[in-house]
């Protein structure tokens, strides 16, 4: 294949040209995702990670000329198909790393949360005496692989737990609440972007996504009625029911 970055910034601390040099002549061999990382495993031990972002999309084309104008970054293979990276609002990135070196770096990540090792008894021994905030927690990738901001908040109204409340503290009955809120939020989330992708204009979840509390800071608790507070830990907001949540 050959590529083309069309917009720099993707690649990080990766100049554009070299994620251009290092894809030339290589073949895919596999696609994985890990976290919130899509792998896509080249020949010759070198691995595409990709980030989406809150808009990516990778998409396969019929005929990699037939590209549309604005895109992050699009790849030529042989056959003629093209690999496009589209990402409107530009948080996304792209990088070709060393593919055991990445392996090394993923490691640390915690289980995947639709996997068979996210368990209620995983999840209560990982908070066992664990004094992060429950909301911080949830988002450490070292505890939960690839859980977000907002699906994260909302977790926690399912499952009726204060963000702030120090996750060691929880009962094994609100730790059972919280693992299957997770796994309910994820399925439904996965359900819903099955239905966006199936339909002409593409995907984009933030917009798909109906929240109960995120991004609705002084409107009304569908529950209680009482108005969604918002606050920031770690540096990232955090909104909540006051009343339902505690
Ligand atoms: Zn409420």
């Amino acid at each position: 294949m050959s590529a083309r970055i069309e917009r720099r910034r993707i690649t990080l601390s990766q100049s554009a040209s070299q994620v251009e040099a290092l894809a030339v002549g290589r073949t895919i061999e596999r696609v994985l995702r890990r976290a919130k990382n899509i792998l896509i495993e080249l020949s010759g031990g070198y691995v595409m990670r990709v980030h989406l972002g809150m808009t990516g999309n990778l998409r396969v084309i019929s005929d990699w000329r037939l590209r549309p104008l604005y895109v992050s970054a699009w790849f030529a293979f042989d056959n003629g198909r093209g690999l496009l990276f589209e990402d409107t609002r530009g948080l996304g990135s792209l990088t070709i790393q060393d593919a055991a070196e990445t392996r090394k770096k993923l490691a640390t990540l915690g289980p995947e949360p639709l996997s068979r090792a996210f368990t209620a008894e995983a999840l209560a021994q990982s908070a066992a005496k664990v004094r992060q905030p429950a909301k911080v927690f949830l988002m450490d990738q070292r505890r939960i692989a690839g859980l977000g901001n907002i699906y994260a908040a909302e977790a926690l109204f399912v499952a009726r737990i204060d963000p702030r409340k120090p996750v060691g503290s929880l009962s094994p009955p609100r730790l059972n609440a919280l693992h299957a809120a997770i796994v309910a939020i994820l399925r439904d989330a996965v359900r819903s972007a099955c239905k966006a992708y199936s339909r002409p204009g593409g995907f984009q979840e933030a917009e798909d996504f109906e929240s109960a509390v995120y991004g609705r800071e002084g409107e009304r608790c569908r529950v209680c009625a009482a108005a969604i507070r918002r606050i920031t830990q770690a540096g990232r907001s955090t909104y909540f029911c006051p009343k339902c949540q505690r």
